[in-house]
């Protein structure tokens, strides 16, 4: 027999924005829902920690703003709606039909929902440079994770390098909490951002947005930050990090710093919808892959949804409303609502989500990654789990590996813990680029259950309690000639 500890109606896997607002609505609409989440509490990544540092007096809550306040109500309607809620719990497996591979509290078990949204969110664009597997380098985004998570701030001479509207938003968060902030590096291209703008619709409706993003900029400027436009950065140390070097106005330069955060966007965290095979598209645009979905959210596989950034990335006010709309939709098929209502109360949710596409596509454009800013350096490692470097994926290839899933096999990329969630999309782009081919029919890795870590002690308890019942890690189902 099957242990299934939360057999339910709705399962929703990810407890940020969307799988906040999912769960809570359908919940209200009388679905019995449950919420699995490997955060200790609600918030995902952008109000992680929300209810906490709601309640502190001190200056991070300040640090941390206005929209991340925001949160707390989303919370709080979750915890009021009466949806069933699992922290601190992995799901290392979904497939077809509804199935869940849980691990909690040290041990695993199966369970079963009539339908699940993935609400699993964003991850940090990894961004592959020479050095940046020392110590001493990490994401920008992860810096913020600590500061939300544990109040905890660098205190050593921190670089930021990278593109996007989250690397101001961490480095003036950083240096308004006191961390010495030595430098910032940005990558995105010259002229982009204006071109962005020039093409934003409806500019003045998102004023109060850029004339934040400008306020991070004034007040690193006034803290007098060194500012760089910079490409090709290396990170050098022998043990750690030592020092930052770039290229910027024509020459060299080299930084010393003890913490390098680096940020390139983010990109959908989509492990679980291509372990199910679902149909996914090259998101030219975002330059990543998003499974593709209906306008509910509804993938190419039956009993599957995907709501918030996890379908592409739009922001965490998107994810709010993306996730209702999955919810009503669920709550439709699962018979609480007539099709009629969940197509009216769909209507505000839907207009907020085209808002939002609005202002995403002026930041696709104006923070692209660049060709110089993706080129990988022979001696730079793609693969860090295996670390696998650059160069020998390259001289793979010219040996005649032109499948993806061939050069995952004979080189190891993409097999260590992560399950390929930091390297497929560089490995991707590096076949795409030395074979001139498109990305598209490069194709993504076929992904291995589990996609979470798990302990072999748990997987071997499972199989104790569900002795004479189907195989542990079912084969997927889905449609074979999808790629990804
Ligand atoms: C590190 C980081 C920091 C960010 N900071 C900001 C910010 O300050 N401001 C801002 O506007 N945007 C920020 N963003 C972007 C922002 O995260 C998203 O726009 C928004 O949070 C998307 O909401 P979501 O509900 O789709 O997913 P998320 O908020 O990402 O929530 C996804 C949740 O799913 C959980 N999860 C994923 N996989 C599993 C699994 N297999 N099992 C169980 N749980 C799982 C995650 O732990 C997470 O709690 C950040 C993104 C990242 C990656």
């Amino acid at each position: 027999m099957t242990v299934a500890r939360t057999n339910c109606e709705l399962a929703i896997v990810g407890g940020g924005p969307a799988g906040l607002a999912a769960a809570a609505l359908a919940a209200e609409l009388g679905v019995e829902t449950v919420l699995f989440d490997e955060q200790p509490t609600p918030g995902g990544q952008v109000y992680r920690n929300i209810e906490a540092n709601s309640r502190r007096h001190d200056a991070l809550r300040d640090i941390l703003g206005g929209d991340y306040a925001k949160g707390l109500a989303l919370a709080e309607r979750f915890r009021r709606s009466g949806a069933g809620y699992e922290p601190l719990t992995a799901i290392w497996q979904v497939s077809a039909g509804g199935k869940l591979g849980v691990s909690q509290n040290g041990k695993a078990y199966l369970t079963k929902a009539g339908r699940v949204i993935l609400a699993t969110g964003a991850m940090e664009r990894p961004f592959p440079i020479p050095g940046w597997t020392l110590p001493g380098v990490m994401g920008a985004g992860a810096a913020q994770t600590l500061m939300k998570a544990s109040g905890i701030v660098p205190d050593r001479p921190t670089i930021i390098a990278g593109s996007g509207p989250l690397t101001y938003l961490v480095a003036f968060q950083l240096l308004t909490a006191g961390a010495p902030l030595h430098g910032i590096i940005d990558t995105s291209e010259k002229g982009l951002f204006e071109t962005g703008l020039a093409a934003l619709p409806l500019l003045s409706s998102f004023a109060g947005d850029l004339l934040k993003g400008l306020s991070w900029i004034v007040a690193l400027g006034k803290a007098r930050v060194p500012f760089f436009r910079g490409r090709n950065l290396a990170a050098e140390g022998v043990s750690r990090l030592e020092a930052v070097s770039f290229d910027s106005g024509g020459r060299r330069h080299r930084l010393p710093a003890s913490l390098l955060l680096v940020h390139e966007g983010v990109v959908p965290n989509n492990q679980i919808t291509a372990s199910l095979r679902c149909r996914h598209v090259w998101d030219v645009g975002q330059t990543a892959w998003h499974p593709q979905t209906d306008k509910w959210g509804a993938t190419s596989t039956e009993l599957i949804a995907v709501a918030g950034d996890g379908a592409g990335i739009a922001g965490a006010r998107s994810a709010v409303h993306r996730g209702r709309l999955a919810a009503l939709d669920a709550a439709c098929r699962l018979g609480r609502i007539s099709r009629t209502e969940r197509d009216e109360r769909a209507l505000p949710e839907r207009r907020a989500v085209q808002r939002e596409n609005r202002f995403r596509a002026f930041l696709n454009s104006a923070y692209h990654p660049t060709e110089a800013v993706r080129w990988l350096a022979d001696d730079t490692i793609a693969c860090r789990c295996e670390e696998v470097t650059a160069g020998e994926l390259r001289a793979l290839i010219s040996e005649g590996f032109t499948d993806i899933n061939q050069l995952k096999s004979f080189s190891r990329c993409g097999m260590g813990q992560c399950q390929g969630r930091m390297c497929a999309g560089t490995v991707a782009r590096l076949m795409s680029d030395s074979l001139k081919s498109d990305i598209e029919s490069v194709g993504y890795y076929r992904l291995r259950l589990p996609i979470k870590p798990l302990p072999v002690a748990q997987l071997a308890e499972l199989g104790n309690a569900d002795r004479d019942s189907r195989p542990l890690l079912p084969v997927v189902e889905g449609d074979p000639s999808q790629r990804i």
